[in-house]
C-alpha cells in the first residue's frame, strides 16, 4: 500500500518540478538581460548557452554557463547557477534508479520510481525534494506552492492548518509543526499510516466544502 510518505513525495515532486520550470524561465530572462548588458558593455563575451527541456518533459541539462571574463563587471547569473545544482542533486539520485530507454530529466525519474520506493526511501526523498523546492522558491520569492484551505480540519490534529498542493491540488496536508503520524492506530486513521510522516490525504477524502484563500505563508 502506498504510504504517506509516497503521496508526500509525489506531492513535492510536481511541486518541485512546477518551481524548475519558473526557475529555467527566470534563468533565460537573466540570460538576456545579461547579454543586453554585455552588449552595452561592448566586450567580447562567451554567448551563453542554454539547455531545452527534453521532450519527454523535465530540467534539461541546465542552462547555462555564467557570464564569464570581464573582470566580474557582468553579474553571474544566479537562477542557471542554482538551476544546474539542483538538477546535479537530483541527478545524484537518479542515477540510482532503474534507467529509462533514452534520456530522462532526473526528476523524472526520481518521479517515475516513487511508488517502487521503500517507506524510508520515499521519505527521505520527500525531504531532499522538499529542500530543493524551498531553496528555488525562496530565491524567487514565489511562496510555498501551498493553498491554505479554510475550513479544513486535520484529521489528526484537529487544527485547520490544512492546505493543498497547487501543484498537486488533490493532495492536501497538515501543517502544524507538531502534527506527526504515530502510525497504525493513529488518531488520522488515514490509510498508509506511518511514523514520523506528516499527514497527507487525497481531498476527496476532505470536508466538503474547503475553499483555497491563497493565503501565503
Ligand atoms: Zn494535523
Ligand atoms: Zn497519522
Amino acid at each position: 500500500m502506498t504510504s504517506l510518505h509516497h503521496q508526500h513525495a509525489d506531492a513535492v515532486a510536481a511541486t518541485l518540478d512546477a518551481a524548475l520550470w519558473q526557475l529555467d524561465a527566470h534563468a533565460v530572462m537573466e540570460a538576456r538581460a545579461i547579454a543586453d548588458l554585455a552588449d552595452a558593455a561592448a566586450d567580447p563575451i562567451r554567448s551563453p548557452t542554454w539547455g531545452r527541456r527534453h521532450a519527454l518533459g523535465g530540467h534539461g541539462d541546465p542552462v547555462g554557463d555564467a557570464i564569464l571574463g570581464l573582470g566580474g563587471r557582468i553579474r553571474r547569473n544566479r537562477y542557471a547557477d542554482l538551476s544546474r545544482e539542483v538538477t546535479e542533486q537530483l541527478d545524484g539520485v537518479a542515477r540510482h534508479l532503474p534507467a529509462p530507454l533514452g534520456w530522462t530529466a532526473p526528476l523524472t525519474r526520481i518521479r517515475d520510481a516513487i511508488p517502487a520506493m521503500t517507506t524510508h526511501a520515499a521519505g527521505r526523498t520527500t525531504l531532499l525534494l522538499d529542500r530543493l523546492n524551498g531553496r528555488i522558491r525562496r530565491q524567487l520569492r514565489i511562496g510555498t506552492g501551498l493553498d491554505h484551505l479554510a475550513g479544513l480540519e486535520c484529521p489528526a490534529c484537529r487544527d485547520r492548518l490544512v492546505s493543498a498542493y497547487t501543484a498537486a491540488p488533490a493532495t492536501v496536508i497538515c501543517r502544524c509543526d507538531h502534527c506527526r503520524c504515530t502510525g497504525p492506530g493513529c488518531h488520522c486513521r488515514l490509510p498508509g499510516a506511518v511514523v514520523g510522516a506528516p499527514h497527507v490525504w487525497v481531498r476527496a477524502r476532505a470536508v466538503a466544502g474547503a475553499i483555497p484563500t491563497n493565503t501565503p505563508h
